[in-house]
């Protein structure tokens, strides 16, 4: 951004509206808003967020600030009838930051500013000869001064308040009278004069001018970046700075400061919700001086501006229609808001409020499902713990993974795996995970780390493996070697329990009982929405009925049994998009592939094969019944044949043990030799999909006629089955013709004159495949692309090593802000689905296109697939519902719905 000497960089709260955060911050364009509805707020003005990214790209204001800050000054001076810092009857103001979206707590306030040596006489005048009250406000000011603009340790000030209540014998800063305020301003000048070299600042305007600063740099403080980092977002927005008249809290008993919610912000119920802190000033309810009060306590305290309050809050509601945060500030019992903003909620909030919201006639069905959204359904489906009065929470860290875990603490990453193989539940606890603590990780129920944020190792790799994950509890004090942490005067050492909960972050000692999730009880049809008092499920039924009305894409599961393919049923998928066969080739039936493998004729070979067709038959039919006319999309055996065999060193060390004690080893040495046979260095690259079917006589023939005769056996009992035979891996137009040649032959014999139809597509998931869809749509009925694959092969990432590897250090350059295997790459490997799409219906108008991938139950990803014209996403049963959501969500914006 330029910065020119006619640009507007400040704004009159009457000038703005909360449609101009981007230009004022959240605060200032809310502010402007309550001013226009004739709120009672504080009159002042928004420097804008363009000021703030020039100051920022330069070092210095950019031309024609000044001149602005001083016109719109001396407006609020003849507004107020008071000059800024005048020793007879000052102006005070507050200089606050507002970004575009809220960063509680990471940027600066400075309160007070025009305060003096002489202007605290007239302030104390002003209040009525209140000289408490002016000297309190005055060390406020040289504190807040000190420590945001000057970078004076905070602590210093704070020891030497502690100072003086220790002398006066209190320890209530109430107690403090007149003198003793003015003694510790003296003291406060010191420790302000100790750190920065100069005498504090006497002249009003240059404490404005540093102040306002000060608000600028604080965009580029450690920890906002850091917050920025974490909630993604971007670095470049800058924060609006708000100069408002100061109101007081702190005149006495008849004036206070306090913080409300609309409604609920926890559970979404209806009510009043807040605290007020009687004589004070914001920061002390934030700084925890006192005890607050509830906010009903005002009725008491004063009536008049509890009703007046009650009133505002009412009528913010109806025009923002949706839950606000306010906060207020009582002077002689005059109200005045001093902010707010549509406040954040819980998942569960979210969900009731939208519904109330609805029923209320504030908002329509389309608006409230646009205000939930998939992770937030997602995080309503894992168990919770079950929280009463006896379970204290020891530590607060980072809810990284979402769920609730509850384990024997252990501390490297070999014990957990050994505790586990005991069938232990364990909590792998360290400073911070690294690549080696992988198998720990995989092994734990939970993960504890003291270090770290939301892209930490431990966090990113928690996520990928959906395990719950608390990071950053920086309370935990982890000492490997001892096997043991301590935290707030517990020790706890391996073996003891800990529960945490992935989505607060909390730490509780001992084992919390965990309850399963009413949502998904209700998707499993064992809660009855219609008789229900539970105000959530209610609310998600209702908006979960909405989004299946209102999208268009269609929602299918990945299921290879009947159990997964009925619970997903329940969970609404309407077919199946992937049946992985090579499921269906273990356990028991290894022995049979391993006859396969490693047949050495043609008969051994068809031996094998045949022994396998009745047991692929009965999965089969088991599939279809369970989805009774539904499709069923079946892919033929994809991975490297190795992966039905033992690992190579196993083998090896078991032969040289059985070959040494003399006994017969001559099956085993042919197995090994196989094994040896097939290895290959990258063996995702080398002898799976299509390409195994093109080398394997019969293998795809064995299958092709199970899923055949299964559906015909299912229409024959009076049922309907409709398979599609998938393809996987196929790179070119040739390999698929070559297995629907023979798959042709072999459906046309089985299915007669049956009535079953079978159709024939590939997988999209090698890049050729998608670069040459036009060819490849000419031989298949569908496409259904393999994202995890097609990520795969699209960056050159190893879908099984990279994650844990050195995902977290691309997430901390920023070079993704998420896993690509996690949330579709739009620009790349979208691309490639955007030709292929594109290109495959130009060659076959109609052709059915889903998607399979892991990317099928990920709210962006669906979002992604709705535009580009999918026809179906299909994911794991436990993502189905999020699925559904999203794509309603996903129709409804596309359609232009109001979205902010
Ligand atoms: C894929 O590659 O996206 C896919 C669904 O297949 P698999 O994960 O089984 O390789
Ligand atoms: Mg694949």
């Amino acid at each position: 951004m330029t910065a020119h000497e006619t640009d507007k960089y400040v704004y009159d709260f009457a000038e703005g509206n909360k449609d101009l955060k981007d230009l004022l911050g959240g605060k200032g364009a809310n502010l402007a808003e309550m001013t226009n509805l004739g709120l009672p707020v504080p009159p002042g003005f928004t420097i804008t967020t363009c000021a703030c990214q020039a100051y920022l790209a330069t070092g210095r204001e950019p031309d024609g600030l000044a001149g602005q800050i001083e016109a719109h000054l001396e407006a609020l001076e003849r507004a107020m009838g008071r000059r800024l810092g005048d020793p007879q009857d000052p102006l005070l103001v507050s200089v606050r930051s507002g970004a575009r979206f809220s960063m509680p707590g990471m940027m600066e306030t400075v309160l007070n500013v025009g305060l003096n040596d002489r202007s605290v006489v007239g302030l104390s005048d002003q209040a009525g000869q209140n000289d408490r009250f002016a000297w309190d406000s005055y060390r406020r000011l040289i504190q807040m001064f000190g420590k945001t603009v000057c970078e004076v340790p905070g602590e210093e000030f704070e020891h030497a308040l502690d100072e003086a209540k220790r002398a006066k014998g209190t320890h209530d800063d109430l107690d403090l009278d007149a003198d003793d305020l003015r003694g510790l301003v003296e003291t406060y000048k010191k420790i302000f004069a100790k750190h920065t070299g100069r005498e504090f600042p006497q002249e009003p305007r240059e404490q404005l001018d540093l102040a306002i600063r000060a608000v600028f740099e604080s965009w580029n403080a450690e920890r906002a970046i850091l917050y920025r980092r974490q909630e993604r977002i971007p670095a470049d927005l800058g924060t609006a700075v708000n100069v408002v008249a100061m109101v007081f809290g702190n005149l006495g008993p008849d004036s206070g400061t306090g913080v409300a919610f609309t409604r609920d912000p926890g559970s979404g119920a209806q009510g009043i919700y807040g605290d007020y802190l009687a004589n004070a000033q914001g920061e002390d309810v934030v700084a925890g001086i006192r005890n607050t009060v509830p906010l009903q306590e005002l009725e008491r305290l004063d009536k008049t501006s509890y009703d007046q309050l009650l009133d505002i809050m009412a009528r913010l509601e109806g025009h923002y229609q949706d839950l606000c945060d306010i906060e207020f500030t009582i002077e002689r019992g005059k109200l005045w808001m001093l902010q707010t903003r549509v406040g954040k909620r819980t998942a569960a909030a979210a969900f009731v409020i939208a519904g109330q919201l609805v029923d209320e006639g504030l908002i329509d069905l389309d608006e409230a499902l646009h205000r939930v959204n998939g992770a937030q359904l997602a995080q309503l489906m894992f168990p919770r713990f079950q929280l009463d009065h006896e379970f204290e929470a020891v530590a607060q860290g980072i809810g990284a993974s979402p769920g609730a875990a509850s384990g024997a603490v252990v501390f490297t990453s070999a014990r957990a795996v050994e505790l586990a193989a005991e069938g232990k539940s364990v909590i792998l606890v360290r400073r911070e995970t690294n690549p080696d603590d992988l198998n720990g990780m995989i092994a734990a129920q939970g993960i504890l780390t003291s270090r770290g944020g939301k892209t930490s190792h431990a966090a990113v790799v928690a996520r990928g493996m959906g395990k719950t994950c608390v990071s950053g509890a920086d309370g935990i004090e982890v000492n490997v070697p001892a096997k043991r942490f301590t935290v707030g005067g517990h020790t706890v050492s391996e073996g003891d329990v800990v529960s945490i909960d992935g989505t607060t972050g909390k730490v509780y000692l001992g084992e919390v009982p965990v309850t399963p999730s009413e949502v998904v009880q209700y998707f499993e049809g064992t809660l009855d929405p219609e008789r229900t008092d539970d105000a959530l499920v209610r609310a998600v039924h209702r908006i979960m009925t909405h989004a299946d009305a209102r999208r268009r894409l269609a929602v299918r599961t990945n299921a290879d049994t009947g159990a997964d393919a009925a619970r997903a049923r329940r969970f609404g998928a309407e077919g199946i998009g992937l049946c992985r066969t090579e499921h269906m080739f273990l356990g028991d039936r290894r022995e049979l592939v391993e006859r396969l493998i490693l047949a050495a004729t043609d008969a051994e070979r068809t031996d094998a094969l045949a022994a396998l067709l009745p047991l692929q038959r009965q999965d089969f039919v088991e599939i279809f019944r369970e989805m009774a006319g539904l499709p069923v999309t079946v892919r033929l055996i994809d991975p490297p044949l190795h992966e039905f065999l033992p690992p190579l060193e196993q083998l090896a060390v078991n032969v040289a043990v059985a070959q040494e004690r003399g006994e017969d080893v001559a099956k085993e040495e042919a197995l090994l030799a196989a094994v040896r046979r097939m290895h290959e260095e990258n063996p995702m690259l080398g002898l799976r999909g299509v390409r195994l079917g093109l080398v394997i006589p019969g293998l795809f023939a064995m299958q092709v006629r199970a899923i055949a005769e299964a559906a015909v056996a299912v229409t024959r009992d009076g049922g309907t089955a409709c398979p599609e035979i998938m393809v996987p891996l196929v790179g070119a137009v040739q390999e698929l013709e070559t297995v629907r040649a023979e798959a042709e032959k072999i459906i046309a014999e089985v299915v007669g004159d049956s009535g079953v139809e079978v159709l024939i597509g590939t997988m999209i998931e090698v890049p050729r495949a998608a670069l040459t869809a036009g060819q490849i749509a000419e031989a298949a009925q569908f496409f259904s692309f393999g994202t995890n694959d097609l990520t795969q092969m699209g960056w050159g990432f190893s879908r099984d090593d990279v994650e844990g590897a050195f995902f977290w250090r691309y997430l901390e350059l920023g070079i993704f802000g998420i896993s690509p295997f996690e949330s579709i790459d739009r620009d790349g490997v979208g691309r490639l689905i955007r030709i292929a799409a594109e290109e495959g219906r130009a060659a076959r108008p109609g052709l059915k296109l889903g998607v399979c991938g892991e990317h099928g139950g990920d709210p962006d990803s669906v979002h992604f697939f709705h535009e580009v014209g999918l026809d179906y996403v299909s994911c794991s049963p436990f993502r189905v519902p999020v699925a559904r959501l999203e794509a309603g969500r996903a129709a409804i914006e596309t359609t232009g719905s109001d979205s902010r």
